[in-house]
């Protein structure tokens, strides 16, 4: 028994929409974005979705768009995907991190205050796993120090907390369409937000800052120069990812619907048992599950993926090392072991396990029953 540790979900439907966009005249954005952006913006409960290649893209671009620029300071987590720090490097700041929660491994909004400098513009929660950052925390101490914030939402593109969706309280909501995310094309990714002006801006800066992009001229009546307002970047979304895209922006409550399953069998089975800790899901959330993550004996965690390996569950680390710690960031910024040590400990304990709608229940059961048994033979 091979249980891989993520299978896409993609399907006949998704096959069809690529076959008509090959079989039509533009591969580059053009009308099947716009209807993607249409239907994506519509499940998240927001004005405007724009199309990117990634949520690094779009972390990048959204931060632009609200004027964060070289010499400012953004506030985020080390324990993400080293994407959502270097985004804030890519628009010139500074990323300043503070330490997370020890229950959900989040940012620790009461520590947020702390760091707030003059120099500070922006707040870029990640809602990791699926369960969302405090936004309630965060948009009120956004709003007392005049900051904004910008959500890194590659794990939770369904999920709530106190009635709240990503994008609603912040300026904008980043979400990842990269192979292990829920909903894919490979790679991809989309900026929820709400505002008109930024909606027109990011759609000019994912294409170079041109005023007009090449299926818009091609398609206008008369020939039309091209001018560029801005300089900005090749970010823009392709056809064959919206098309990619399209069916799945429809199925994504049923596929919920199977993950959460998945993940309250794993809860079931697992709760009680000596070495095996998870993160606590907090009143009030409702989960994506994107990762279902267990937290180990931080000595024993490599040599447990490896038995897990060797009985052929596939598994990985979201995520290590902590940003801070990556060779890069130490070197840069001179981050030492013991600067966010909650981050660090999460970090070092932690593993996720297969958690994708095509996870049998057979292939469920074996994951469970190999986990408990490694974990106990350590
Ligand atoms: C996957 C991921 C990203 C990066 O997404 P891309 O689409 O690959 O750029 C950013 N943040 C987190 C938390 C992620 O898991």
């Amino acid at each position: 028994m091979k249980v891989e540790f993520c299978r896409h979900n993609l399907s006949k439907e998704e096959l069809r929409e690529v076959e008509k966009v090959i079989k039509s005249l533009f591969l580059t954005t053009a009308q099947k974005t716009d209807e993607f952006e249409k239907e994506f913006a519509g499940f998240l409960g927001v004005k405007y979705a724009v199309g990117v290649s990634s949520c690094t893209a779009a972390m990048h671009l959204a931060l632009l768009a609200w004027g964060v620029k070289r010499g400012d300071e953004v506030i985020t987590t080390p324990l993400s995907f080293m994407a959502t720090a270097n985004s804030i490097l890519y628009a010139g700041a500074k990323p300043v991190f503070v330490d997370v929660e020890k229950e959900t491994g989040n940012i620790n909004a009461d520590l947020i205050e702390k760091v707030i400098t003059k120099k500070t513009k922006a707040i870029l929660p990640v809602h990791l796993y699926g369960q969302m950052a405090d936004m309630k925390k965060i948009k009120k101490i956004a709003d007392r120090h005049n900051l904004i914030i910008i959500e890194d939402s590659a794990h939770c593109i369904e999920g709530q907390r106190d009635g709240i969706r990503p994008g609603q309280l912040s300026q904008a909501a980043c979400f990842s369409f990269h192979a292990i995310k829920t909903m894919t094309s490979g790679e991809g990714g989309a900026i929820g937000l709400n505002d008109d002006a930024r909606a027109l801006l990011l759609r000019k800066l994912r294409l170079h800052g041109m005023t007009k992009s090449g299926s818009q001229r091609y398609f206008g009546k008369e020939y039309q120069p091209q001018d560029m307002e801005e300089l900005g970047w090749k970010y823009n979304m392709s056809e064959i990812q919206a098309a990619i895209l399209l069916p799945q922006v429809k199925k994504l409550n049923g596929f919920l619907e199977r993950r959460e399953e998945i993940a309250s069998f794993y809860r079931k089975a697992f709760s009680g048992v000596k070495d095996i800790r998870m993160p606590v899901v907090l009143p009030g959330v409702k989960h994506a599950h994107n990762q279902f993550v267990i937290w180990v004996d931080p000595r024993k965690r490599d040599l447990i993926i490896n038995n897990l390996k060797d009985q052929g569950v596939g598994a990985i680390v979201n995520f290590y090392p902590p940003i801070h710690l990556l060779k890069f960031y130490r070197r840069t910024f001179g981050f030492k072991e013991g600067d966010f040590p909650v981050a660090e400990s999460i970090s070092k304990s932690t593993i996720s396990l297969p958690l994708y709608p095509k996870l049998t229940n057979q292939e469920l059961n074996y994951a469970v029953k190999t986990v408990k048994e490694v974990i106990s033979n350590n």
